[in-house]
């Protein structure tokens, strides 16, 4: 099992330093990876850092709602030019540090989303995207 990261994900930075095998990154360049990834080999499934996120953004893998009801104002973010995520986002992480998301969209009450595809994008940050190495 792991935990997974959706993309309700808007790059607040809270779950990483909770993490006690540090296996939570902040995907780079932001463009490309705009939440925060979960290396699903090295979680030890504690569940540490759902209750840190402002945004209900992790879940355990089993439980990544296939259906999730938005209650309205969810923000979801995706790679720069991805189709109908048309809002910039600006903000600053818990550290301070300036956040700015290309590809947003907010969540009408009622709407349904299917996250399950958050899943494969985790694999694919640590598989085929930077991962960890390319952070440093
Ligand atoms: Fe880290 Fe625990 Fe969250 Fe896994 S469940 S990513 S080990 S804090």
């Amino acid at each position: 099992m792991t935990y997974v990261i959706t993309s309700m994900c808007l790059r607040e930075g809270s779950c990483a330093p909770v993490c006690p095998v540090d296996c939570i990154v902040a995907g780079k360049p932001a463009s490309e990876w705009p939440q925060y990834y979960i290396d699903r080999d090295t979680c030890i499934d504690c569940g540490a850092c759902v209750s840190e996120c402002p945004y209900g953004a992790i879940f355990p893998e089993e439980e990544v709602p296939e259906a999730y009801v938005a209650q309205g104002g969810e923000r979801l973010s995706m790679p720069a030019n991805t189709p109908g995520f048309a809002e910039i986002y600006e903000d600053v992480d818990i550290n301070g540090n300036p956040i700015r998301l290309e590809a947003t969209r907010v969540l009408d009450e009622g709407e349904t989303v299917d996250f399950t595809p958050s899943i494969q994008v985790n694999v694919d940050f640590y598989e085929s995207g930077p991962g960890y190495h390319a952070l440093d």
